[in-house]
């Protein structure tokens, strides 16, 4: 399927209102939800699905707003499979409630129908700064204003969306989508300034002289790892994320055809089994690629990309290789194949282009600007647990995958709602301090 018909597919909830309430009246409405459970931002699922099963979409908004920033975008990206609809009692029938398709139907209904938002308090208890925004620097920015803060996200790309825009393809997430919430938490007073990157272009100790009270760093992993192998210098290997962010420049109207490295005719092997390789495999095959290969080294079970996403992308003709490790790229300038080692022996896969997919680590241009902050070994940033999230340097905080690692969406989001609470709680603690 090219990616423009999957991306229309996926800009429209695949659910009718009249089935969505019919789906909702499903649900058992249990006394200890599983689904919740199994929620990491533990979502009132019930509550929510309650409020749809009676057709009061306003509601049900309302419920869902509670926790989450970003719910037409957790409806869509999130593996429901494995958290709320995993764990829902009906999963054992086989059948369990569509908790995510329900999500994203009431808020696309939401969005369309411009249902009103609650009211937001004045902004009276602080001033706020937040770097980087994807996943973690929007929740914080929309739980901080939504308690009444003065919130600024500060943004390197010319556009605040971070992984969302750039990273994930836009037949796994339509763009038209992560715009439409990044306008909900605009909507709730956050100002974004953006082609502005926190450390060449304004300092951490500058923020702080501009009067903001506390600052997070949502930065995420944004350097990709290399593969050192024999042959890397050889034309025609790349970074999977330079090959999704080239496709989602040349599809906004940015870049030409001919820039994006892909082209009809590959033969494309993807090193890695995540989630970055899989959406880049899709990409791949979707830009005509004649061959598309993911090379894992583990075993199919342990692939560690969304069940959904590879089933998709061996319905597109992505084929797989488990238990494959490379071990040396060959050609003479330019790839010609992999050298791989795998329990049958050594083999040569034939290939053009290669994607690697092998993980990513923070970039450490904050850091490196900012005394004070440590890291650990690996580029992470060190954080506390009272504030929870607070770096080694008193008012930076820090959250998602520049601390916990590449993770999912929702566990970004997470890990950001905690460390949203602890900046709360030490802006108003030092404020009292200083009236006493
Ligand atoms: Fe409804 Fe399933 Fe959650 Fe029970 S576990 S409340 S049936 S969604």
């Amino acid at each position: 399927m090219s990616d423009e018909r999957r991306t229309r597919a996926l800009e429209y909830s695949e659910m009718d209102l009249k089935a969505a309430i019919a789906e909702a009246n499903r649900c058992l409405n249990c006394k200890s939800p599983p689904c919740k459970e199994g929620c990491p931002i533990s979502n009132d699922i019930p509550e929510f699905i309650a409020a749809l099963a009676v057709g009061d979409l306003g509601e049900a908004r309302r419920v869902i707003a509670r926790k989450s920033n970003l719910p037409a975008i957790c409806g869509r990206v999130c593996a429901h499979e494995l958290q709320c609809e995993g764990h829902c009692v009906l999963a054992k029938t086989g059948n369990p409630i569509r908790v995510g398709l329900l999500e994203r139907t009431i808020a696309d209904f939401a969005f369309e129908m411009a249902l009103p938002l609650d009211k937001v308090p004045q902004k009276t208890r602080g001033r706020m700064a937040v770097i980087g925004s994807g996943p973690a620097g929007l929740t914080v920015a929309g739980d901080l204003a939504k308690q009444g803060f003065d919130v600024t996200v500060f943004e390197a790309m010319e556009e605040p969306g971070g992984v969302l825009l750039y990273g994930i393809p836009s037949f796994r997430l339509s763009k038209k989508i992560t715009r439409r919430e990044i306008m909900g938490i605009e909507m709730l007073g956050v100002q974004f300034q953006t082609g502005c990157m926190i450390g060449p272009d304004l300092t951490v100790d500058q923020l702080f002289e501009r009067g903001f009270d506390a600052i997070f760093i949502g930065t995420g992993t944004a350097i990709a790892n290399d593969l050192q192998l024999p042959g890397r210098e050889l034309e025609g290997i790349m970074q999977s994320s330079y090959l999704l962010r080239m496709n989602y420049l040349h599809r906004s109207g940015q870049l030409d055809r001919e820039e994006v490295p892909i082209h009809p005719g590959d033969m494309v092997l993807v090193i890695g089994g995540g989630n970055v390789g899989v959406d880049a495999a899709r990409t791949a095959k979707g830009l005509g690629a004649a061959s598309v290969t993911v090379v894992y080294n583990g075993a199919q079970e342990t692939l560690p990309a969304l069940h959904a996403e590879y089933e998709a992308a061996v319905e597109e003709g992505v084929h797989f290789r488990f238990e494959c490790c490379a071990t040396e790229f060959l050609g003479d300038q330019r790839l010609e194949a992999l050298l791989v080692s795998t329990p049958q022996g050594e083999q040569k896969i034939p290939a053009n282009k290669i994607l690697l997919a092998v993980g990513a680590h923070p970039a450490n241009r904050i850091v490196s600007t900012t005394e004070g902050i440590s890291v650990d070994a690996d580029g992470y940033v060190v954080i506390r647990e009272r504030p929870y999230g607070m770096t080694t340097r008193k008012g930076v905080f820090a959250g998602g995958d520049v601390v916990h690692r590449p993770a999912t969406v929702v566990l970004a989001m997470r890990e950001a709602k905690k460390v949203a609470v602890g900046m709360a709680e030490y802006v108003d603690a030092v404020k009292l301090l200083a009236l006493g």
